[in-house]
């Protein structure tokens, strides 16, 4: 029986600054009929808190509590592999990450002899970072990134994404970044089943991504649904992540939950 709806948010609840038709109305629905709710993003360049307020402002019942961001998650990582806090951390990333692992109580550098390395979303990447990227992980240093993704997609033709950072590192170094903590991480699809206390095949996952969301759900044994007011619209799907169902918008999640046998 299904118990729990995870949702993406851009692309699935909202497009840019704008909900998409409908969607408040079916986070209501999904939170007056019992289903507990969380909210993910991979983007690492806003707190939980911003998205709150985001959510809130675009009419959406959300709380904090239930929206999970690829920094927190990078942040709970850590926590549990490095716990001492002894070492040293050099970020490629935005301010945001970097408050978030200070705060922690990890050490940030600069220098290149880090001793873990953090990649994320990082619009205020340079040359010179790279460079410290790149010198601590040949001498050795943990490699992480808070998720995978190639390009953030925008109204006005897209960003290149940690993804992309982490490409030309990885082609650098030789090395392989040992752990990605967004989507489609099973540390991602462990937290969610720890924080919402139910069983994997009580999840549903609501994306509009391929690689993202319908691999989180389908890697970790929950149920998936594909938008398609988002990057995959109505393209072709891969044979090994055809999600359970595909709706041209979450607005009509709710007709699609009620049809369904499995629930
Ligand atoms: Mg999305």
């Amino acid at each position: 029986m299904l118990k729990a709806i995870i949702f993406d948010l851009d692309g699935t609840l909202y497009l840019g600054d704008h909900a998409l038709p409908g969607a408040p109305s079916v986070v209501s629905w999904a939170r007056t009929h019992g289903y507990r709710l969380r909210f993910m993003t991979n983007n690492p360049r806003k707190t939980e808190a911003a998205y709150e307020k985001k959510l809130q402002r675009l009419d959406f019942d959300a709380r904090r509590s239930e929206i999970i961001t690829s920094t927190q998650l990078m942040v709970s990582y850590l926590d549990q592999v490095h716990p001492s806090r002894s070492e040293t951390i050099f970020v490629v990333g935005e301010k945001v990450l970097r408050d978030a692992i200070q705060h922690a109580g990890y050490m940030l550098t600069t220098q290149g002899d880090a001793q873990i390395v953090i990649v994320g979303f990082d619009t205020t990447l340079t040359y010179h970072k790279l460079t410290i990227a790149y010198r601590a992980l040949v001498q050795g240093a943990a490699f992480y990134a808070t998720n995978p993704d190639m390009v953030c997609p925008t109204p006005d033709g897209g960003l290149p994404d940690a993804g992309t950072t982490l490409a030309a590192l990885e082609a650098a170094t030789k090395r392989s970044v040992q752990v990605v903590a967004g989507k489609p991480s099973s540390l991602l699809a462990q937290y969610l089943i720890r924080s919402l206390g139910v069983s994997s095949e009580e999840c549903l996952v609501v994306g509009d991504r391929i690689d993202t969301d319908v691999r989180l759900g389908k890697d970790a044994g929950m149920k998936t649904c594909l938008v398609e007011t988002g990057v995959t619209g109505t393209g072709p799907i891969p044979a090994q992540y055809q999600p359970d169902g595909r709706i041209r918008s979450v607005a009509d999640l709710p007709q699609w939950i009620e049809q369904w046998p499995a629930t």
